[in-house]
């Protein structure tokens, strides 16, 4: 048994996220903690809501909210969204807790110590109508390049122009409109990232075994150009945590707030600590410090391909940076894009299907099985409603519910609503179990590795395997000749519904409990394809479950296609 710290990238709380963002982090991550602690591991499986930065300010204002009270509420639909899917969190905090703001002081004032927080002082847009400094992507006006007329501070839309607020034409404020703004000079806190550069070469040069998408964006951001830059850790907001030198205040930075990006991952640490506070659990450093116990541990994150920089760069620079027995991450799986019929998923435009709209049409398990068979792990994959129909049809309707039934109902109509005694195991039976030894064993391979995509397309082959041995097996033509040999029959495939249970609930755990429950057992993870198939004596009573997974149809597929074709309002 091993101890498995297991952290999602952690959601912005602005709004509800979209399927895309779902497969990106969340999904793939309870995957690999469900099938963790199915294996018998010790799992802290950590996720929380983003809280910090000018985004959520700018979203509350819309909502005409406080901006603590609109994340509480961000935080609690978002908390309610994840119970929805299933996300197995152990918990899911929030970037705004006291222990965040505790921590993330305290890693600035180790830096600072260390040597590795510079103070560089900078001209930066002040907005007079709106009170505050802005931000340079709340800063709109003429592209000098193309001559668009809505280009943000940071970069041109409409020829991806990197910008500089001063290089617009008619610069205004995006929160205001106003074009009373003047250039005035503030002081922010910048680590020294650059400086460590040697160091986090080495470190991600050790990761042999990391996903080639993972490494790869690491070393661009290593080595291209410049090389890794310096960054600023400060902003003048409001929102956000105080900037302080541990826990004494820092002169010169009074009114100032950490920059989110410098919180936002010392959030995992910090959510081990709300665990503890919530109850949950009792010891946190035990995870996280490798003085405390966690050397032991094995850390796995998962996330966006648009995260990693962040997550092999920064917080490592961070962590390493701070002289503190801090547990690193053992193992980073990034995800490309999920793209949505014909174009992309987008928050800001609304496009593709959220996850609040994806639960009020479908269960869960539904979305669950045709993401993650479908996770774009080698290239960017594509959701449209023609496949969604097509795949969840044929793997979870046809092939899987269909043999649930029919063994179930045909048991039923012979033998009773109990396991049948008598007859024996054939060569059928034996073929199929030594055909499913070498299917599990390459299953937990790929779970291991989390491959997800091989995964899938492993434990589909398990079920067709199921489906094909009844069909070939054919109880209901036996039974008219030989009643024993129908009794092993049955025996043997109501005994392959426990055992698909146990493999399939990381992937799909509603339908899971339902298969278990039907069949008067714990759900458990078949230690062999020879024990488990065994596991159901003759006697053992039963009951027909409900329809697992009902099709869907044509026109209900044209109506979400219509539905979801335009922009969310
Ligand atoms: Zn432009």
């Amino acid at each position: 048994m091993a101890r498995i710290l297991i952290t999602s990238a952690i959601p912005y709380i602005n709004g509800i996220k979209h399927l895309g963002n779902l497969v990106g982090s969340q999904l793939p991550a309870d995957l690999y903690a469900r099938y963790c602690r199915a294996r018998g591991h010790e799992v802290l499986f950590l996720c929380a809501t983003d809280e910090h930065g000018t985004p959520a300010e700018l979203a509350a204002a819309k909502a005409g909210k406080p901006v603590d009270q609109f994340c509480a509420e961000m935080w609690a639909v978002q908390d309610e969204l994840g119970r929805g899917f299933r996300l197995s969190f152990d918990h899911f905090g929030r970037s705004s807790s006291p222990q965040n703001h505790k921590l993330t002081q305290h890693f600035a004032g180790r830096l600072a110590d260390a040597g590795l927080i510079e103070e560089v002082s900078e001209k930066q847009v002040y907005s007079n109508a709106d009170g505050r400094f802005l931000p340079d992507r709340y800063i709109e006006g003429t592209c000098p390049n193309c001559g668009y007329d809505k280009a943000r501070g940071d970069q041109c839309e409409n020829c991806t122009k990197q910008l500089d607020p001063t290089d617009l034409i008619d610069p205004r404020s995006a929160i205001s409109g106003s074009t009373d703004l003047e250039v005035r000079e503030t002081k922010h806190l910048y680590l020294k990232q650059s400086g460590m550069r040697d160091q986090l070469n080495a470190w991600i040069d050790s990761k042999t075994d990391w996903p080639i998408l993972t490494t790869s964006i690491a070393r661009k951001w290593l080595n291209d150009g410049d090389g890794l830059q310096d960054r600023g850790i400060t902003r003048d907001l409001d929102w956000g945590i105080p900037v302080k030198r541990g826990e004494a205040d820092w002169p010169g930075m009074e009114g100032k707030v950490f920059y989110v990006w410098f919180d936002a991952p010392i959030e995992y640490i910090a959510c081990a600590g709300e665990w503890v506070e919530a109850g949950k659990g009792t010891d946190w450093e035990r995870w996280w410090r490798t003085d405390k116990g966690a050397d032991d541990v094995r850390y796995v994150q998962f996330m966006g391909k648009d995260n990693v920089p962040f997550h092999t760069l920064s917080f490592p620079a961070t962590i390493l940076g701070s002289g503190e027995p801090w547990k690193l991450v053992d193992y980073i799986k990034s995800f490309n894009y999920l793209n949505y019929d014909g174009g992309q998923f987008s928050t800001s435009q609304g496009r593709g299907v959220f996850m609040d709209q994806a639960l009020a049409i479908l269960p869960s398990d539904y979305w669950r099985w045709w993401l993650l068979s479908h996770a774009p792990e080698t290239s960017d994959s594509e959701f449209t409603w023609e496949t969604f129909q097509q795949d969840v049809n044929k793997d979870l309707a046809d092939v899987l519910g269909n043999f649930v039934s029919r063994i179930t109902k045909f048991c039923r109509s012979k033998f009773g609503e109990a396991v049948p005694e008598g007859g024996a195991y054939g060569p059928q039976e034996e073929a199929l179990i030594i055909d499913l030894e070498a299917r599990l064993t390459r299953y937990q391979a790929h779970m291991d590795a989390i491959e997800i995509r091989k995964a899938a397309s492993e434990l589909r082959a398990i079920w067709v395997a199921g489906n094909e041995y009844l069909q070939s097996a054919a109880p209901w033509t036996a039974y008219k000749e030989d009643p024993e040999r129908a009794a092993a029959i049955t025996r043997f495939a109501l005994n392959l519904i426990p055992f698909y249970a146990g493999l399939s609930a990381p992937f799909i755990p509603d339908a899971a409990a339902l298969m278990v429950e039907a069949m008067n057992v714990d759900l458990a993870w078949p230690e062999s394809a020879a024990l488990a198939l065994r596991q159901l004596p003759g006697g053992h009573v039963f009951a027909v479950p409900d329809v697992l997974f009902a099709k869907i149809g044509d026109e209900d597929r044209e109506d979400w296609q219509t539905r979801f074709a335009g922009v969310r309002t």
